[in-house]
Parts: C-alpha cells; sequence; structure tokens
C-alpha cells in the first residue's frame, strides 16, 4: 500500500474492505454549505448506496459504495490539495466494482425524481436501488448487463454462477452492429483463460497486454482493423467478467483506457469468474461457448494453440489423436495439420471390443453397419477424451460405436449430444437424430454433458428447454 502511511485510524476498514491491497477511492471536497444537493449528498450518503458516474447527460458507471471516510491526509496524499483553496477530496468513498455503461441520463434521473445533476456523481439511495438497477437493466444494453449484487462489503460478494458466466461470455459485443464487431473482447477473454490455464496471474499490466495480447489480436483480426488496449481496458469491464484496477491509489478517469494503462493499472478475470473457469466443464462450456459463437471463420485449432488451449480443439485431447482412431487410417485434418501422437495415454482395448460387439458395430448416431470384405467395421470413441486436458476415464459408459464419419465428426466437435440424448450439429443446433441407446450400454451423462461443452452447446439448451 503505497498510502498506508496516511491511512490513519481508517487502515483497518481500508483493508477490510479491499484486501488485494488495491483500492477503489473517490473524494469529494467539503463544502460550506448546508443546504444544497452535494451537502445532502454528504451528509446522507450511507455504505449500500450507489453512485453513478456522470458525464455530459449520460451515466457512464456505476459502483456500490462499500464504506466512508474522512481522511484529509490520506486525499492530500493521494490527490494532493487545491493550491488555491487548500482545499481536497477529503470525505471519500471506497467503491466496489465499478460497472462501466452508457445509458442516457434524463430518463434514470425522471423515473426516480431526481434532479438533473451538476456534478460528475449522482447518488442513489439503497432503498432506490433496486428501482434504479431496474432501469438502468431496461436501457442499458445486454452487454453491459450485470445482475445487482447484494451484500455491502467486498468480502460479501455475492458468486457468480455458470449460467451467468455462460451469458455474459454469449452477449459480448451485442450492441456493436455486426460489421463493427472485431471480436477483440472474445479473443481477449480466451487469452485470460489461457493464463489462468497456466497459473498465470490473474491481472496483468498494460505491458503485458501491449508484448503478449496485441500481436494475438492482430493476427487473429479481419485486415484493417485497429488493435488497441480498449478491450482489457475499457470495454471489457461491461461485461461483468472483467475488472480493471489501478495499482495506485488514484482517482480512476471511467472514461480514458489511457488514464487507466498510464496509472499502472493491471486488468483481467474478475475473481468470480476465474474461480468458475477453474472448474473443468465451467472451462470447457466458456472455450465451447465463445469458439462456436465468435471464431466460426478463424482457425479455431490455431487459435486455442495460441493461448495455449490446444487440447481443447479437439474431443480427445492432446496426445490422444492417432490411438483414438483405433490404430486404423489416421485422418488428416481438413486444414492440413496432423494431430500429436507422442505420448498417447493407454487405452483399454477389451472395452474397445466391448462396445463394438454390444452394438454390433451398428454406429450410434446413423446406425450404418459398414461393410468390408472382413466383416463389419467400426470405431469406439471416448465421449470425454482420454488426453489432457480432458482427462476422461477409460470405462465402457464414456465410450460410443461410431462409423468413421461420424466419428470424425464427434472428436472433431462438429456433432453433440443434447440433453435429451438427440444429436445435434454444433454449428447450428440442427438435430441429426436421437442417439441409439442398448439397455446394456450405459453412457455417463457427465462425460456427455462435458463433449456437449467443448462443441458450444450450451447456445443451444436455452432455447429448447
Ligand atoms: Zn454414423
Amino acid at each position: 500500500m503505497d498510502y498506508e502511511h496516511a491511512l490513519g485510524a481508517d487502515a483497518d476498514v481500508v483493508k477490510r474492505i479491499f484486501p488485494d491491497g488495491v483500492a477503489r477511492l473517490w473524494g469529494s471536497t467539503p463544502t460550506q454549505q448546508t443546504g444544497n444537493a452535494k451537502a445532502v449528498a454528504l451528509r446522507d450518503r450511507k455504505v449500500g448506496d450507489e453512485v453513478l458516474f456522470y458525464a455530459q447527460n449520460t451515466f457512464i458507471a456505476r459502483a456500490r459504495i462499500l464504506g466512508l471516510l474522512h481522511n484529509r491526509d490520506l486525499a492530500a496524499a493521494v490527490w494532493g490539495v487545491d493550491e488555491e483553496t487548500q482545499s481536497t477530496w477529503e470525505h471519500i468513498m471506497a467503491l466496489g466494482d465499478v460497472v462501466e455503461f452508457q445509458v442516457s441520463a434524463q430518463p434514470i434521473l425522471t423515473a426516480l425524481a431526481m434532479t438533473p445533476p451538476l456534478r460528475s456523481l449522482t447518488l442513489v439511495r439503497a432503498a432506490e436501488r433496486r428501482r434504479h438497477l431496474r432501469l438502468l437493466d431496461e436501457q442499458v444494453p445486454a452487454t453491459a448487463k450485470r445482475p445487482s449484487g447484494e451484500g455491502g462489503t467486498a468480502t460479501s460478494a455475492r458468486t457468480m454462477g455458470r449460467g451467468e458466466l455462460l451469458r455474459a461470455l454469449g452477449t459480448l459485443e451485442a450492441d456493436v452492429p455486426g460489421e463493427r464487431r472485431t471480436h477483440h473482447g472474445s479473443l481477449t477473454l480466451l487469452w485470460a483463460i489461457g493464463r489462468l490455464v497456466s497459473g498465470e496471474d490473474r491481472l496483468a499490466s498494460a505491458d503485458v497486454y501491449r508484448s503478449q495480447l496485441e500481436p494475438m489480436l492482430e493476427e487473429f483480426s479481419a485486415p484493417g482493423v485497429s488493435v488497441s488496449l480498449e478491450y482489457p481496458f475499457r470495454h471489457l469491464s461491461g461485461s461483468g467478467l472483467w475488472d480493471v484496477v489501478a495499482t495506485e491509489w488514484r482517482r480512476p478517469d471511467p472514461l480514458s483506457s489511457a488514464a487507466f494503462v498510464e496509472s499502472g493499472a493491471q486488468a483481467g478475470l474478475r475473481r468470480e469468474a476465474a474461480r468458475l473457469l477453474q472448474q473443468p466443464l465451467a472451462r470447457a462450456e466458456a472455450i465451447g461457448l465463445l469458439c462456436t459463437t465468435y471464431f466460426e471463420n478463424v482457425d479455431q485449432e490455431a487459435l486455442l494453440e495460441r493461448v495455449g488451449l490446444g487440447g481443447y480443439a479437439h474431443a480427445t485431447g492432446a496426445g490422444e489423436g492417432d490411438g483414438e482412431r483405433d490404430g486404423r487410417d489416421v485422418p488428416t485434418r481438413p486444414n492440413g495439420r496432423r494431430q500429436v501422437t507422442s505420448s498417447r495415454p493407454d487405452r483399454d482395448q477389451r472395452l474397445v471390443n466391448r462396445v463394438k460387439l454390444l452394438h454390433q458395430h451398428r454406429c450410434q448416431v446413423c446406425g450404418l453397419r459398414l461393410e468390408t470384405r472382413f466383416g463389419h467395421y467400426s470405431e469406439a470413441a471416448h465421449i470425454k477424451g482420454l488426453g489432457s486436458p480432458h482427462d476422461g476415464p477409460d470405462t465402457l459408459s464414456n465410450l460410443l460405436c461410431l462409423c468413421p464419419n461420424h466419428h470424425v465428426q464427434f472428436d472433431t466437435l462438429a456433432i453433440f449430444i443434447d440433453e435429451h440424448w438427440n444429436v445435434r450439429r454444433s454449428k447450428d443446433g440442427q438435430a441429426v437424430g436421437p442417439l441409439r441407446r442398448l439397455p446394456e450400454h450405459a453412457i455417463d451423462e457427465q462425460n456427455v454433458e462435458y463433449h456437449r461443452a467443448l462443441c458450444g452447446g450450451s447456445r443451444y439448451s436455452a432455447a429448447r428447454n
């Protein structure tokens, strides 16, 4: 804490609210008057109230008050003192996550019976908060939506569910016209997930983004699309998935990403999102959803490889490719690349034979029994791949009996099995047909769910259920 010396009696409360040592503070100068809006706001504001940041008739961000300090030394240390008036921003608010959006201010102010603010901040009472959040929700584009948190301190921050994570991932750039979408936000998120998987810090500085992310954005962007730090340091913070934090106690200017960058700010996945993405299924879902939603026309295998998530491009995972094909013809991928062949996990050949015999070599997707001169031919496919990072089990309940065509489609994540055992195309969710099942061959639904996650199958669940 650079300003620890100035905290004085407030040290405990500030450390409790911001255990990371990174604080979001906003100060106000004192007023001599007693009846004006500012005096009333300073007097009446409480922890739990919400602050709306205001500029040019637009609300641009909101944050909840987590703590109130009156500390002139701290304000002087952080922001300095006005030379003329000798005043400083001594009425300090400790703020929760700043959520950015852009909403015309007037309808909100009218609905809450507030006068147009003259200042850059508008205060909303805790009691009115639910109502104003609903009003905001009606006006804020889907990308900036973020369900309200309950609980007034950082330690009681609400947990984020898988559904919320997927909704947020699925609605990036929803308010941007199609031709102007850069997919830089989704690329940045994929890159961040790759960092998470390789055990790197959740937050990264502008230097890291410049040296690592920017070249990648250039590589995977359409020609002529300019690359900047606007995504990691500005646009993504409205997604509900992303944190931008000042490393020094400077007043963040919510209008400018450059200011964040210059102040040595760091950005990365929100702690709650990062925690969820540590779970294998949620991570598979997130990666599958990002790939199928935003990168249809991109070489996803190359992209995932680039961000350190190569194993997620294929149902079998890394290292299992050739063996999965039962030692027979190894398919060359559509893009000409061959799969990794080294150190494939051992698979139990007896289980492979058993699943084929149970189904008498009949494909569980299309029913085909492929004839050869030497009898029928089928292949055994692991549902949750044995290779890394999937690490599926080598069991009968994790195997399917497929024809070679459907085996290729299943492994390349082109088809998945939905919650009702229908086979669907990942591209558009279109039904291929019911999976053919046998009573004596139980299939583990968790493995099916995992494979579906890799295929981005969650995109179609909501619409059907
Ligand atoms: Zn088939």
